[in-house]
């Protein structure tokens, strides 16, 4: 739970650090942007004021002309010149003392002003102007410019205007004047361009900021950027300004702003792909560890169950044996109260004296006699003893021939019962075996018990199946013989590993194809007391010890008979 809190902590930490850094990076992209669409406009503003210098200098060299020029010619030539130039309202040629000798309006002024745009207030209402710029120009010899001043048309609106001034030398003395009326707005009309892309206005305006004329969009939205640049003239000093509103479409369509967004989408998609691959990791192994554990609860569960079915087929089979229990303690215990009887006997009718040694003798062989017979009831209690105690499981060296030796008091009883002769081959120095010792005594009991069965089978018929047989029908007790082997495996040369081979072989009839296929089938039996589960408990016993529970047999007489096989490993082995 705190692993998850956390992770979740470092994940919103993670996306808070990114954020920022596209922030960031976005920010600083926009900066750029920024000062370079500055940089720009400065450079065009500075275009542009040397570009109009370079064009009213031009107009001047032009207008010489009508210095020069007879004055028949005059009018026509001014005429046509300010066809061309509509940024010019007017000209005039004046005398040495100011005074006007001529005059020409620009046919672009309006039309009820036919008179030009002078006529409404009257020329000499703006003569210091001209005055002020002839004066300069009179001084310096060069074309000066007045200050700029407003001319009312009287609609409420009127025209901004500057008189230049050309003074007309000869032998350096000033003859004459040629007065053009230039329009500031007729100026950028005609010489600036607005660019509508950056949604532009360019204007000039005083030195003190106040505006004089304009041109281009005015509609304020966006960001503002404005850059100023001074267009000097003689006796004219005017500001340029280029003010423009930056527009979304430009801002998108920059190389660097696209490659940013890209950016930030790519890692937008890397993270939530990598968040997406955690999520469905961490989800896998929880349902992985839910899994396992699941599991370790059914193995659990399995393990109990098997456990207990062990329990109850070897309660089954301890039901069976007590009968043949008492039987069998009959012996010794008859045989005791007969040597105990016999010893009183002989105590309590004999004088001890008249025998001297050989009555003691007597004694003696009684007592040992009750010791044996009674070492040898206890003998077989033990082992019933042992085998019906509830261990639990556990693993350990053991001898093959302690595993078969000590079940074989038990196998005796049953083999004395079912006339059956038993025969032990084992293996000298064969090395202790990695096993429950219980369970596989367990599997060796039952084996050797079916192998036994199957032997009565073949004197009693199919209907006697199972049955004890009767000492008395016991014919061809010669081939009754259940076979114990324990061999060191062959297996062994080719693995590497020890193991040790177990065979229980019965001469019987064999197992039947029909038997065969539900061998190990719990709860298949052909005996009229069976459980059959004895088998299917033995395969699973052997496969907890990492081998399987084999068998050949053979239904063609003389030959008849099942051995049932299985290995086990020795501890080196199991560890290797
Ligand atoms: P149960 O002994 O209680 O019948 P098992 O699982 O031990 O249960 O055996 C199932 C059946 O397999 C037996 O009923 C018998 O028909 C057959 N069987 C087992 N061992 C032998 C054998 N050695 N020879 C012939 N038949 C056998």
């Amino acid at each position: 739970m705190i692993a998850k809190t956390r992770r979740t902590w470092l994940w919103a930490l993670l996306l808070m650090l990114i954020a920022i850094l596209l922030g960031s990076l976005v920010w600083l992209v926009g900066r750029y942007e920024q000062s370079r669409f500055e940089d720009q406009m400065e450079i065009s503003a500075t275009d542009l004021a040397s570009d109009m210098r370079a064009k009213l200098s031009r107009n001047a060299q032009r207008l010489q002309v009508l210095l020069e020029r007879e004055t028949l010619n005059w009018d026509w030539t001014a005429r046509q010149l300010m066809e061309e130039r509509p940024e010019i309202l007017r000209i005039e040629k004046r005398d040495t003392l100011l005074r006007t000798e001529v005059s020409v309006n620009s046919p672009f002024v309006k039309q009820i002003y036919s008179a030009g745009i002078f006529n409404h207030l009257g020329r000499q209402n703006f003569s210091s102007e001209v005055t002020q710029a002839c004066v300069i120009a009179a001084r310096s010899l060069e074309p000066a410019y007045s200050i700029s001043y407003f001319v009312p048309v009287g609609d409420g609106t009127g025209y901004e205007v500057t008189d230049m001034c050309i003074p007309h030398v000869a032998n350096n003395k000033v003859t004459g004047y040629l007065v053009t009326t230039y329009s500031l707005d007729g100026i950028l009309r005609s010489w600036a361009q607005a660019d509508t892309r950056r949604q532009e206005e360019i204007s000039f305006r005083d030195t003190d900021g106040s505006r004089l004329a304009t041109i281009g969009n005015s509609i304020r939205h966006g960001d503002v950027f404005a850059v100023k640049t001074i267009l000097g003239l003689q006796g004219l000093t005017l500001i340029l300004r280029i003010q423009s509103w930056r527009s979304a479409p430009y801002w998108l369509a920059n190389t660097p702003t696209v490659l940013v967004l890209f950016l930030v989408i790519a890692l937008a998609a890397v993270l939530w792909l990598l968040y997406r691959d955690t999520r469905k990791r961490l989800r896998t192994e929880a349902q992985l560890a839910r899994e396992i554990i699941q599991q370790r609860k059914a193995e659990d569960v399995s393990r109990q169950s098997l456990e207990r079915l062990q329990k109850s087929a070897r309660l089954a089979t301890l039901g069976e044996m007590a009968s043949m229990l008492s039987h069998e303690l009959n012996q010794p215990l008859a045989a005791i109260a007969s040597y105990a009887s016999g010893g009183l006997n002989l105590l309590e009718t004999e004088s001890p004296s008249e025998h001297g040694a050989e009555y003691l003798k007597q004694i003696k062989i009684a007592l040992e006699r009750i010791t044996a017979q009674s070492e040898r009831a206890g003998l077989v209690i033990k082992s019933v003893h042992d085998f019906v105690r509830r261990r639990e499981t556990e693993r350990a060296s053991i001898a093959p021939q302690s595993l078969l030796k000590e079940v074989m008091p038990l196998l005796g009883l049953l083999a004395k019962q079912m006339g059956v002769r038993l025969e032990l081959e084992i293996e000298k120095n064969l090395p202790p075996v990695w096993c429950d010792k219980t369970m596989i005594e367990q599997v060796i009991i039952n084996l050797a018990r079916n192998g036994m069965q199957a032997m009565g089978m073949h004197t009693m018929g199919a209907h006697g199946v199972g049955m004890p047989i009767q000492k008395t029908e016991a014919p061809d007790i010669k081939r009754r013989i259940l076979t114990l082997t324990a061999r060191a495996s062959d297996a062994e040369h080719v693995t590497g590993a020890v193991q040790v081979e177990f065979h229980i072989q019965d001469r019987g009839l064999g197992l039947t194809q029909e038997v065969s296929d539900k061998l190990f089938t719990p709860f298949f039996t052909t005996k009229m007391e069976g459980m059959g589960l004895g088998l299917s408990l033995c395969r699973t016993v052997i496969e907890q010890h990492g081998g399987s529970l084999t068998y050949t047999t053979n239904t063609e007489p003389p030959l008849t008979g099942t051995t049932f096989s299985f290995k086990l490993m020795t501890h080196h082995a199991t560890l290797a």
